[in-house]
């Protein structure tokens, strides 16, 4: 029997419905909207993409969203202050800098941002005080894709505690804070990575497999329990014939997408596991929808617990 398609499109849907009642509650207490400041360095094709979903998503669910954009050849110090006036200013609750920073910045310039954002506007929940949180299970704000993955369990009646989870990619970004996620819901967790030696047979193990690699239908069959829950995080384009050919049967939709297109969009989990998974999140329409309505919701929390502290003072 295929397996149940875990539909993102209408769980973000629910969240950002949810989130409605927040925000007009904030807004009558505060005059003024929940703010977003996004800070996109460059012009990458995919961040591009990210930020204008972001911006808009964000807009049409009534905050203020502030994109403040540098060009690639700006430097760290230029993007360090940038990130300071967004620190100070009163109307931007949280803070977004958009990864990748260009290669130009130096190799820890990441780490050098996610030092200087205020932990208490990090909406994306990079900062090491939000990443130290999470791992003592007290963290408010937490990284939006990984906790939009918990949201597709919960919401679709999956559960969490005493499963099997096998998480493959161990990225600061998703695989760690989604095995800590797992692991804060009781669940017995398992990362892989790279090298991880016969991945299949660790992989077949799960109740809950969660794939976080970025290569385009790694996951196949062989990785899938009968039955298990298969949560695809990855977003890779392909726009080679070839590749497209080999995942997809001549009479797939994604084929005909490809010719009038020049490229899909492919999870890291192959189109072939339905037929094993019992739940399966689709790529596109599955997780991403998430992490954008988990950066909603996180902005709102942010807002809030800014207006608390300051009441408290
Ligand atoms: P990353 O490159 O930082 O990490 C990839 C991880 O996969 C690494 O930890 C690595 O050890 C592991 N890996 C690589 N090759 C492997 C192999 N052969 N076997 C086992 N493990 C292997 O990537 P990331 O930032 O974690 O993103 C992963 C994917 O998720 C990408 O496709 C990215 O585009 C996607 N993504 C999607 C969303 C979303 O909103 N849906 C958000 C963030 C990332």
């Amino acid at each position: 029997m295929a397996a149940r398609i875990l539909d993102g499109v209408a769980i973000a849907q629910q969240i950002r419905s949810e989130l409605g009642a927040r925000l007009d509650a904030f807004v009558r207490d505060a005059r003024r909207p929940p703010g977003l400041g996004i800070v996109l360095v460059g012009s990458n094709p995919a961040s591009e993409v990210y930020v204008r979903n972001k911006v808009r998503t964000g807009s049409e669910s009534g905050l203020f969203v502030d994109l403040v954009r540098l060009p690639d050849t700006a430097s760290l110090d230029e993007l360090l202050a940038v990130v300071r006036r967004l620190n100070a200013s009163d109307v931007h609750d949280g803070i977004l800098v958009q990864s990748p920073l260009p290669a130009a910045m130096g190799k820890h310039a990441e780490h050098v941002v996610f030092e200087t954002i205020d932990p208490a506007k990090d909406v994306d929940g990079f900062s090491p005080v939000s990443v130290g949180r999470l791992v003592q299970n007290r963290a408010t704000l937490r990284g939006c894709t990984p906790a939009g993955v918990i949201e597709i369990l919960d919401r679709s009646g999956i559960p969490i505690a005493g499963r099997q989870a096998v998480v493959i990619g161990r990225s600061d970004i998703v695989g760690k804070p989604m095995a800590l996620m797992l692991l804060h819901r009781d669940a017995t967790v398992t990362i892989c990575h790279s090298k991880t030696t016969d991945l299949p047979r660790v992989a077949s193990a799960a109740d809950i497999l969660v794939a976080a690699i970025g290569r385009p239908a790694f996951v196949t069959r062989d990785f899938v329990k009968p039955g298990a829950t298969v949560i695809d995080v990855g977003i890779n384009r392909l726009d080679d014939r070839e590749s497209v050919e080999r995942i997809y049967p001549p009479d797939s939709p994604r084929r005909a997408e490809f010719e009038t297109k020049g490229s899909v969009l492919v999870g890291d989990v192959h189109p072939d596991v339905v037929d094993v998974a019992g739940a399966v999140t689709p790529v596109p329409r599955g997780v991403g929808p998430l992490t954008i309505a988990m950066l909603m919701h996180n902005v709102i929390v942010a807002a809030e617990q800014r207006i608390a502290s300051r009441q408290q003072v």
